[in-house]
């Protein structure tokens, strides 16, 4: 892994993300070649799944009051970067390709997709946009892979509900995660599921509990501070 490090609790959060990938590849490597290579949407669900895993255990053990507030406020920062940040790129992308249909997009209507992007994403709160986000971030200028924002709100929503299931001890959790990781290339994100943790991704329950760990965060930290 090759990563900035300074020690703080981003870069630990980043540290864990990075293993989380490097896990999915360590438990896939002797599965036949064809067969390693996943979809987008499961390639963000280990990363996320270890952020987790260390942000639960970091708040567990947070010894201060302080930490736990600092611990807690990042971790509800992540869930507003998956849910209102990715979202607002998701919005922006599919704009742009609407209007790249018709030519060339100038930077100025670039901007204004993106605050637009932005201002629906979450939902009219913010103080200030960024409008030129467009030309910082790396992932729009990866033009062999559309909408590589997807995948981590994606991710980040099955592994939610992946946590919610390892919590609650059901099954062999461990083993039935390998499992699924394992089959990542070979099989559709439903049917892994399906066949891994007995979970129907077209019915809304799981997807509702992992909300519901996103929800319980926020509460806990209105309790905290
Ligand atoms: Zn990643």
């Amino acid at each position: 892994m090759f990563m900035t490090y300074s020690g703080t609790a981003s870069n630990i959060a980043t540290l864990a993300h990075e293993l989380g990938h490097a896990y999915h590849q360590y438990v896939m490597n002797d599965v036949n070649g064809l067969n390693q290579r996943y979809a987008m949407n499961v390639a963000e669900t280990a990363s996320t799944f270890a952020e987790m895993i260390v942000a639960e255990a970091s708040l567990q053990q947070a010894s201060s009051l302080e930490d736990k507030q600092a611990l807690l406020e990042d971790k509800i920062q992540r869930s507003v970067a998956f849910f209102m940040n990715i979202h607002a790129r998701f919005l922006f992308e599919t704009q742009f390709y609407e209007e790249r249909k018709r030519g060339v997009v100038s930077t100025e209507r670039l901007n204004h997709i993106m605050v637009e992007a932005q201002k629906e994403a979450y939902c009219d709160t913010l103080s200030e946009y960024a409008p030129t986000f467009w030309a910082s971030k790396l992932h729009f200028h990866i033009t062999g892979v559309p909408f590589y924002n997807f995948p981590y709100t994606f991710g980040y929503l099955f592994s939610n509900g992946l946590y919610a299931k390892a919590k609650r001890g059901e099954r062999s959790f461990e083993d039935a995660y390998i499992s699924l990781l394992r089959d990542t290339g070979r099989m559709t994100v439903e049917e892994l599921a399906m066949k891994h943790l007995g979970v129907d991704l077209s019915q809304t329950a799981f997807w509702e509990e992992a909300i519901q760990e996103c929800i319980k965060d926020v509460n806990e930290y209105m309790a905290l501070v």
